[in-house]
């Protein structure tokens, strides 16, 4: 499969890599628009927040769990989470990702 971040799970394009277990891989986004701009994904391929359901929701909750951990680690004073879904809303690699970001202000409503 053509997948830039499965190609990045498969270690065949490289990454700085944050956090790994076995579900989950997080590391630094390459065009950070934080201080602190992590992207955290699933290694089963899922293309968007468009196709969570009952069969993979408990993975998705996993990924959330490591947000926390991360922020925890990183003692981050609070962060944002972002899912971009979609190309409407900006979604420009189709396998789900959670951007993780900290270090800055974030105004609210998001653009
Ligand atoms: P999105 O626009 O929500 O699909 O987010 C995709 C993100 O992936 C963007 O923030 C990109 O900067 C980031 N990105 C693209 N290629 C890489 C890469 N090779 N390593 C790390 N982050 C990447
Ligand atoms: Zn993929």
């Amino acid at each position: 499969m053509d997948c830039l971040f499965c190609k990045i799970i498969n270690g065949d394009i490289p990454c700085s890599k944050v956090y790994e277990d076995d579900k989950v891989l997080a590391f630094n986004d390459i065009e950070p628009q934080a201080p602190v701009h992590i992207l955290i994904i699933p290694k089963e391929h899922i293309k968007s927040a468009a196709e969570i359901d009952e069969s993979n929701s408990v993975l998705i909750a996993h990924v959330f769990e490591v947000a926390s951990k991360i922020a925890k680690d990183m003692k981050l004073d609070g962060f944002r989470i972002v899912n971009n879904c979609g190309d409407c809303a900006g979604q420009t690699v189709k396998h789900i990702h959670f951007h993780l970001m900290s270090g800055r202000e974030f105004t609210w409503p998001a653009g």
